[in-house]
């Protein structure tokens, strides 16, 4: 059964699927953006909004609607080592003022720029998994599995926003089976907090991992974690993975005594994964889907976001000079490596120091005295 052509199919509505959508609507195109889930949904992440998001968030429209929700403002950063050494610096100030990060729960930011997008005119639809994509003589053929059915749709462009193990990038043939390191799994806890630390982002290493804590307003945190994967084989249940990882920092061990979990472990896998190809003849590929980066900055709602409103500008171009070729699209790759690289490489350099506890240690030990080199770090990464 057909359902529909459509200028522009987006699979995935996460950030980069829904900034995506937003901003070819807005130019007039017919577009669809598809999902598997139904929204508002959960999501595993950090939870953290770097304030480098917020230009985005206004450019699509959202930035007043976000402060509505449950959510804990977010001025400071705090690192812990599982050697005890601790050291917090507040975010930079920009333009006069300090700029906050927002703790906030994904289940509202992502349903709110799904509803954003259905403001626009785009067509959502939730609930259906895209199994096949195809090249046909007009563009893309696209089958969807909603409720045991299958349906087909026809897009000329179409965007894989589909998320960390993109299924789109799978049947393009751009990820490999050796696609860089996949040997951390990560977690996400909910908890009740009593403890006082408020407006903080934190960071706690342990050996063979870390995990981040923030605030979501409301006396809730959220506690999400990454081990190495070869150290968690037979340790995975809660009880095992708080006895041997997250108790072994002090910091971290005492933030656990004083709160409660809530709610049910999630998990997800791989955390890292290097960069692809993220164009091809009549397609793109947005956010995780393309990249993925180290989750420790908080930064990955903000790729999303940027690649997703590139993506849209790009293909806006193909349309207008009625060229999608490879050429057309390998500038869309150039313009997201000259947005992202060095956030990318300052994100490997925190890879290379997060997971080597015997490197971190005397850094926080000097920071926690001079604020160096901690300060002008969180300056580069909280600053637009
Ligand atoms: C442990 C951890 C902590 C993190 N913490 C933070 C943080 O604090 N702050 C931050 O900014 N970033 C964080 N990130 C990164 C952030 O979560 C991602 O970068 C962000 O979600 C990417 O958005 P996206 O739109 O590309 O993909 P996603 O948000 O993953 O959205 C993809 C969408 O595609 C849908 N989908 C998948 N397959 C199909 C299919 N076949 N058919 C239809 N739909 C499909 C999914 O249902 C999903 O809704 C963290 C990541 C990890 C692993």
């Amino acid at each position: 059964m057909k359902v529909g052509r459509f200028d522009v199919a987006i699979v995935g509505a996460g950030p980069a699927g829904s900034a995506s959508a937003i901003s070819l609507a807005r130019k007039g195109y017919s577009v669809v953006l598809l999902d598997k889930a139904f929204f508002p949904r959960e999501k595993l992440c950090g939870d953290f909004l770097n304030p480098i998001a917020w230009p985005l968030f206004e450019q699509l429209g959202v930035a007043d609607d976000l402060l509505s929700f449950e959510h804990e403002e977010v001025g400071a950063f705090r690192i812990s080592t599982c050697a005890g050494d601790q050291a917090r610096v507040d975010f930079p100030v920009q333009a006069g003022q300090r700029r906050f990060g927002l703790g906030l729960r994904r289940f509202y930011l992502d349903n709110l720029l799904v509803q954003a997008a259905e403001k626009e005119g785009v067509a959502v639809q939730q609930g259906c998994r895209v199994g096949a994509v195809a090249r046909d003589a007009e563009g893309w053929s696209i089958t969807l599995e909603a409720h045991s059915a299958e349906k087909q749709l026809h897009s000329v462009f179409l965007i894989g926003a589909d998320g960390r193990n993109s299924s789109v990038t799978h049947r393009l043939g751009l990820a490999k089976t050796s696609d860089g390191p996949t040997d951390y799994l990560a977690f996400q806890l909910r908890l009740t907090r009593r403890w006082s630390f408020p407006g903080e982002v934190q960071i706690h290493c342990f050996p063979g991992g870390y995990a981040g804590l923030v605030g979501l307003g409301g006396g809730a945190a959220n506690l999400c974690f990454t081990v190495e994967k070869r150290r968690a084989k037979e340790n995975l249940s809660l009880a095992a993975l708080l006895e041997k990882f997250l108790c072994k920092n002090d910091f971290l061990r005492e933030c656990l005594r004083e709160s409660e979990i809530v709610g049910d472990i999630r998990s997800a896998y791989p955390v890292y994964f290097s960069p692809r190809r993220c164009y091809g003849d009549s397609f793109l590929l947005a956010g995780d889907a393309a990249r993925v980066t180290e989750p420790v900055t908080g930064e990955g709602v903000y790729f999303a976001l940027k690649s997703g409103i590139l993506a849209g500008e790009a293909i806006d171009r193909a349309f207008r000079r009625r060229n999608g070729t490879v050429e057309q699209f390998a500038g869309y790759e150039c313009l997201c490596r000259q947005a992202f690289s060095s956030r990318q490489t300052i994100n490997r350099i925190i890879r290379g120091l997060i997971y080597r506890p015997s490197l971190l240690a005397p850094l926080v030990r000097l920071s926690s005295k001079t604020l160096f080199p901690l300060r002008p770090l969180v300056d580069r990464l909280c600053r637009n």
